[in-house]
């Protein structure tokens, strides 16, 4: 296994660094604390910020060219998005689009979906949302119960989804519903469903963070065009587990070096408390500095792993699940070393300039619950590394 970056991907890095120093107007945090912003000004400021990635190659570089990518590794993937957390640059709106979707199109749609999809989508013209999870259908994707009953050549769909990322911004859904009611995996088709047609109605979630950002899905007969089905009816789950399969590598360097600033937040903050040179801080930072880079090398053996041609293995759960816990335990030590000052909003006059440690505090926890909760990931890993005998 081999954990150091050649010459030209070091260039890549500086090339990326240079791009980036060139073209981010301010970093994401000091637009979030700009008064001037509100919610719908910040997706603009995303929107934006995708356009100008899309333009220089940036956005979805491990596509083929013909599909606007550049055919890039994961290596230089994960290097362009640990520069872009560095710099904290904002999240592109259409990550679920570009992260999910796009590579399933590109393996299981036909030549006039990713025709008709792919270059909106690069342009953030288009914005999806992912609809699989339901309010009884989380962990357990496949008892999913929405329905799609056939109208002549088309499907109507009925039912709802949950947590809804992006939901209230979004113009299209990508949409796992139920064809086949007594087939558990076969009886799931794919649709591609625009959002603003009768029988949709998008409602906004609010968070505990105060966003809005996720919503319910309620669909009551809305339209599926048999166009619009992602391989053939009863292909949907295997679409969804190609879809699933595409959350690895990348981001594999992005959140170490994400939370590097924090910790350097924290030092700063223990440092202008004048606790900084106390043993039991030293101590407790200490202790987050190395988790930190556990974390980093379990990322570097994760993309050794990919960049050797091998499927992407059972690290990437114990990266999901090493960068969750540790998210929550940071911001934690937060708490518990900076007192009140961590729990001011970044918007709150005396906050903290360079954390948001309340918003960050109370994000932190959705970490273990998206993307395969703690405690499926530890089922994987027992499963899968430790082959502990498992119920089913
Ligand atoms: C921030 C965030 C964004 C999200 N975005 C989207 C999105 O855009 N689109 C979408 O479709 N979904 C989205 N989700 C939903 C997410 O996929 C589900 O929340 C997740 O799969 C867990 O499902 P659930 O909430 O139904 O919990 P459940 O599956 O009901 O789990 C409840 C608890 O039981 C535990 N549990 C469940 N099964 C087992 C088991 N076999 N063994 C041990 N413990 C178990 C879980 O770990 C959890 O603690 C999002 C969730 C969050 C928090």
């Amino acid at each position: 296994m081999d954990l150091q970056f050649t010459s030209e991907q070091e260039a890549f890095r500086q090339e990326v660094r240079e791009w980036i120093r060139a073209n981010l107007e301010r970093p994401f945090s000091e637009e979030v604390r700009d008064p001037a912003h509100d919610a719908d000004s910040l997706v603009e400021v995303r929107r934006r910020w995708q356009k100008r990635l899309n333009s220089a190659g940036y956005l979805a570089m491990g596509w083929a060219p013909e599909w606007g990518g550049r055919g890039a590794s994961e290596v230089e993937e994960a290097i362009l998005l640990e520069e872009l957390a560095r710099a904290d640059a904002p999240q592109v709106p259409n990550f679920l689009g570009i992260s999910l979707l796009g590579p399933a199109l590109i393996h299981h749609g036909s030549e006039a979906q990713r025709q008709r999809f792919i270059p909106k989508m690069l342009d953030c013209e288009e914005i999806w949302c992912q609809g699989f999870s339901e309010p009884s259908s989380g962990s357990d994707l496949a008892s999913l119960r929405t329905r799609a009953e056939a109208d002549g050549d088309d499907f109507r769909i009925t039912g709802q989804k949950v947590w809804t990322t992006f939901g209230p911004w979004s113009n299209w859904i990508f949409v796992l519903a139920r064809t086949d009611p007594d087939d558990r995996y076969g009886g799931i088709s794919f649709f591609l469903m625009p959002l603003d047609q009768d029988g949709v109605e998008v409602r906004e979630l609010r968070q505990i963070t105060g966003e809005a950002e996720f919503g319910e899905v309620f669909f009551d007969g809305a339209l599926a065009k048999r166009e619009n089905i992602v391989g053939d009816i009863g292909e949907g789950w295997k679409v969804a587990m190609t879809l699933l399969g595409y959350e690895r590598g990348g981001d594999t360097l992005s959140n170490p070096a994400e939370y590097d600033g924090y910790l350097d937040g924290l030092k700063a903050g223990v440092a202008e408390a004048g606790i900084g040179d106390r043993a039991d801080v030293r101590e407790k930072i200490g202790r987050l500095v190395v988790e930190n880079e556990v974390l980093r090398a379990n990322g570097l053996r994760t993309l050794a792993n990919l960049a050797a041609g091998n499927a992407p293995g059972p690290e990437s759960s114990f990266g999901k699940l090493g960068w969750s816990e540790y998210a929550q335990r940071l911001t934690d030590a937060s708490h518990d070393l900076l007192g009140p000052q961590a729990q001011l909003t970044a918007r709150t006059p005396g906050a903290r300039a360079d954390v948001d440690w309340a918003y960050q505090y109370l994000w932190s926890r959705a970490g273990t619950i998206y993307s395969g909760s703690s405690e499926i990931q530890r089922n994987i890993i027992a499963k899968r590394v430790l082959r502990m005998p498992t119920a089913r």
